[in-house]
């Protein structure tokens, strides 16, 4: 599942640390459950390394988020078909 890497996160630099940590989840800060793929973020002028994650209500509801966006802004995307990113951000949001 590639969807989780297209979400947009808070930045990194405002987030506390045990957000910043993926010990919980990156929007609400609840116990997180699901990872997001690693981020290059600078914090404090430096280059850092992070592993947000997230827990399964914000992560539907950003890939949700993203998805409206995705739709009117890929080229790729039509009524009739749709690009992996696409349909990956549709079965993140949409869960059957
Ligand atoms: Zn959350
Ligand atoms: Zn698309």
């Amino acid at each position: 599942m590639r969807a989780p890497e297209l979400l947009p996160t808070p930045r990194a630099a405002d987030l506390p640390a045990e957000r910043l940590s993926g010990q919980r989840c990156v929007w609400c800060g609840k116990t997180a459950t699901a990872d997001l793929s690693a981020r290059v973020s600078v914090v404090k002028g430096e280059l850092l390394r992070w592993e947000p994650r997230s827990c399964s209500h914000c992560l539907c509801r950003e890939a949700k988020r993203v998805y409206n966006i995705h739709i009117t802004v890929c080229a790729r995307c039509s009524h009739r078909d749709y690009c992996l990113d696409g349909k990956a951000l549709y079965e993140l949001g949409f869960p059957k």
